[in-house]
């Protein structure tokens, strides 16, 4: 643990939400922070002065090697590639390298449940902090945040050891980090992020890290119904407990489904937590992060009444599969965070009415195949939107289907898909915004791509 940052010169690479707390932090611990971003100055105006009251040097709109001379730790945000010359440089000058999740590791006072996965993060962590909160009694602070929200190093002075931590953690904070949390799930590991990580395997150990530093008496909580996520029990060291639809082996403690209900199960003693008509979220993958956040809530000795009432009152997180408005007989859906091609898989999954699927955005090299092949099966009507729009209708051609059974519109940009979608859609069908790509190509992020679909879709008339 390193609480004495005086006249320890840091580098952070990226000043975005997670590079700024940990400047913060380090600064206003005695460490002599440069902060450097690709980005332009005009562009970085508003978070340079998020830090004015501290004294940081800013080097901005380039990643000159020269930082490193005096540089003695590097920190790298989750949205940097640990391929940049900048970084690639300091490996090979062995300048240790950490993170914000690493720093805030080393110094939290008090147990730390740990969520990753590829999709599910912000849903599972969202909904196992609602049951904690009402499950904690009033003098235990409950933590919640991490690669959602609040990157917690900002408040970790303020924790006590009697308080709980819920932290999402990506692939990316992973990559770095030498210390897993007591308590640590892997929803799933699906293709993602290659463009970044660079093979399955790069991306699976990075997962692989909320497990690795763990002790004989933590738990990990892997999912009976994803291989990439079952495949790492080898390496679980503590206590393996599990969730799934799939039975669940006699000697798991964990979470299953019986009888249209949610179980859990531990030592033997099995308890009914909610039957599946009582949850209001959408989708059988909202049941796979439900099963998630009741086996986490197990180990982590928080009680049934407080899970059961958590699931039945959680309506969910903005952005995922969120009902905007019945207009016209028409119920549209932003699921907007649905950033890969498994996200709008699950998400055409969760409806049975007719769909018109507003697909498209940026592309980050994931496979569109299985996608294409439930569209097919499953989606009356596609539109697709942005960047990825001609990649994805040249695998439609690819792919040559027998019978298409879907009609297909091509726009350049989602405000157009919008409108096409409201001409064409009929009363009873559901137009999903699940775009399977990112927001980057016409959009800050997919908040703002969700909030603009959301404000279109409500000046409908
Ligand atoms: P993350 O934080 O990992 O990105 P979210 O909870 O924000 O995950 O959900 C993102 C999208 O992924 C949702 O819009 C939904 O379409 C899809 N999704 C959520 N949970 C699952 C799951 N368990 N399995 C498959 N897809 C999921």
């Amino acid at each position: 643990m390193k609480s004495d940052w005086t006249k320890t010169k840091v580098l952070v690479i990226g000043a975005a939400r997670q590079g700024l707390a940990l400047a913060r932090y380090l600064a206003s611990h005695g460490a002599i922070v440069t902060l450097n971003d690709g980005r332009s100055e005009q562009d970085l105006q508003s978070s340079k002065d998020q830090l004015k009251d501290l004294t940081i040097r800013w080097v901005l709109g380039e990643h000159p090697l020269e930082l490193l001379h005096e540089t003695d730790l590097v920190c790298v945000s989750g949205g940097v590639p640990l391929y940049i010359p900048l970084i690639m440089e300091a490996v090979n000058k062995k300048i240790p390298l950490t993170n914000d999740s690493q720093i805030f590791m080393e110094n939290v006072p008090c147990p730390v449940i740990g969520i990753t996965g590829s999709v599910g993060k912000t849903t599972t962590t969202t909904l196992l902090g609602e049951i904690a909160h009402k499950a904690s009694a009033k003098d235990r602070k409950v933590w919640v945040g991490g690669n959602i929200g609040n990157p917690l190093i900002n408040n970790v002075e303020e924790m006590t050891g009697n308080d709980l931590v819920i932290l999402e953690l990506s692939s990316f904070q992973l990559e770095l980090m030498t210390i897993s949390p007591n308590i640590a799930a892997i929803l799933n590991i699906k293709p993602n992020h290659l463009d970044r990580h660079g093979s399955v395997e790069a991306y699976t150990s990075a997962k692989a890290n909320i497990l690795k530093h763990q002790t004989s008496h933590d738990y990990a909580i892997i999912n009976r119904d994803d291989r990439g996520s079952f495949g790492l029990r080898h390496l679980i060291k503590g206590n393996l407990v599990s969730f799934g639809f799939s039975p669940i082996p006699e000697d798991h403690n964990g979470s299953y489904i019986e009888n249209d209900a949610v179980w859990v199960t531990n030592h033997g003693i099995s308890e009914e937590i909610c039957k599946l008509d009582e949850i209001t979220l959408p989708g059988k993958h909202n049941i796979s992060n439900i099963l998630a956040a009741s086996a986490i809530s197990l180990v982590a000795g928080l009680n049934k009444e407080a899970i059961r009432a958590a699931i039945r009152e959680f309506k969910g997180v903005p952005h995922r599969l969120q009902f905007v408005r019945e207009w016209n007989g028409i119920r549209w859906i932003n699921d907007s965070k649905a950033t890969t091609p498994e996200g709008s898989i699950a998400a055409i999954l969760a409806f049975s009415n007719p769909i018109v699927l507003l697909l498209g955005g940026k592309d980050k090299n994931l496979p569109w195949e299985n996608l294409l092949h439930l569209v097919n099966q499953k989606v009356d009507h596609v539109i697709l939107f942005g960047d990825a729009a001609e990649k994805i209708h040249g695998y439609i051609k690819e792919l040559k289907f027998q019978n298409q059974n879907f009609t297909l519109d091509i726009c350049n940009h989602l405000q157009d898909a919008v409108i096409t979608a409201s001409k064409i859609a009929e009363p009873g069908d559901i137009v999903l915004l699940s775009p399977g790509g990112t927001s980057y190509d016409e959009f800050k992020d997919f908040e703002e791509r969700g909030e603009k679909f959301q404000s279109w879709v409500q000046n409908l008339q």
